[in-house]
């Protein structure tokens, strides 16, 4: 903590030129019991998002980057069991009774998924279930939600949509339907949007579509965005600050530039050398990172990435390097002090 005591000449940092924290993870440990063991799908985790930024977070499918979120939003499968500390603007969420999370959810905080059908019923006019969150979340009238829910459908560029507003989800394209779950989940204008891999399923046009809206609607309501990918290069564009994940725990993070353009983890390095990218005017090779993520209910011992690191020597067989300071605002968990 900084101390103006010796110093009174200088004036203290105004708390409002602080970025306020909206999120704040600390020491997270995700584990679940399957009648095979437990496995240990999140491994202390700690990490803040500011208002108004955006964060990727970027690892192979089993990395945990979705069980964290699911962690920090209380949905974790019913034989899961979250532990740490979750700060959700200076209050604590973790633990929170399902009826407080749910006041949190859907209001203050949203998650868009993948699949659209997760969030839409598919028994429900989109008109219904987007007046609905505005009735129970915002005290609208009927009149009110229904102008509202227009409004926010023209926002995210579902054309017509007076008239679309009263069709069922299975009425929309796919990339439709993803507006209309982007439509919803920021209907109350949340602080926190997490987004965990929302154009995996769709065409590259839709995609850039959706990634340049998420990018609008970041600018015009301030709100905080995750974005949860195995891909790197969706977050290229969007995201400020890009956190890479494996086998539950998070290995690198950094700048978004620092990551593409000076990534210092093995794993990372793999990550962008089997991203699609046009590189001088001709196609790259990609090559796809050797073998498999570990078992989480076997970790190996030392660190995690050994069996599959090209750079691997002796210390780790021996010790799981922990998360460390490079520089401002960057870390990583790896031996070496220096990618060779
Ligand atoms: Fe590779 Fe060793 Fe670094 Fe792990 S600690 S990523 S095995 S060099």
């Amino acid at each position: 903590m900084n101390s103006t005591a010796a110093s009174p000449a200088v004036d203290p940092v105004p708390a409002a030129a602080m970025a306020e924290q909206v999120l704040e993870v600390a020491g997270l440990n995700t584990r679940f019991d399957t009648p095979d063991g437990e496995v240990r799908a999140v491994n202390d985790v700690s990490f803040t998002v500011a208002r108004g930024e955006t964060v990727g977070v970027v690892g192979e499918s089993g990395s945990g980057k979705s069980q964290v979120f699911l962690s920090v939003m209380g949905l974790l499968a019913s034989n899961g069991n979250a532990t740490g500390r979750v700060r959700f603007k200076g209050q604590d969420i973790l633990g929170l009774p399902a009826a407080k999370l749910n006041r949190l959810r859907g209001s203050r905080m949203s998650m868009i998924f993948q699949d659209p059908m997760t969030s839409l019923n598919p028994f429900l006019t989109v008109a219904r279930q987007l007046t609905e969150v505005l009735v129970l979340h915002k005290g609208m009238g009927e009149r009110q939600a229904l102008k509202r829910s227009i409004e926010m459908l023209d926002l995210v560029r579902i054309p017509e949509a007076a008239r679309r507003i009263g069709m069922y989800p299975h009425e929309f394209s796919g990339g439709m339907r993803q507006r209309v779950m982007i439509a919803m989940a920021l209907l109350c204008q949340p602080d926190l949007l997490i987004a965990d891999e929302p154009t995996t399923a769709l065409d590259v046009t839709v995609q850039a579509q959706i990634l340049d809206l998420m990018q609008t609607l970041k600018r015009e309501f301030n709100t905080s965005i995750v974005l949860i990918t195995h891909d790197l290069g969706v977050i290229a564009g969007l995201a400020d600050r890009v956190m890479v994940m494996y086998a539950g725990s998070v290995v690198e993070e950094g700048a978004v530039r620092e990551i593409f353009y000076d990534p210092q983890h093995p794993y990372t390095v793999g990550l962008l050398h089997s991203m699609p990218r046009l590189a001088a005017g001709r196609k790259e090779r990609l090559v796809s990172i050797p073998g498999q993520p570990p078992n989480l209910q076997r970790l190996p011992k030392g660190c995690p990435f050994r069996p599959r690191c090209s750079h691997a020597f002796a210390p780790c067989s021996e010790t799981d390097p922990a998360l460390r300071p490079t520089g401002p605002g960057r870390a990583k968990a790896c031996h070496l002090d220096a990618m060779p």
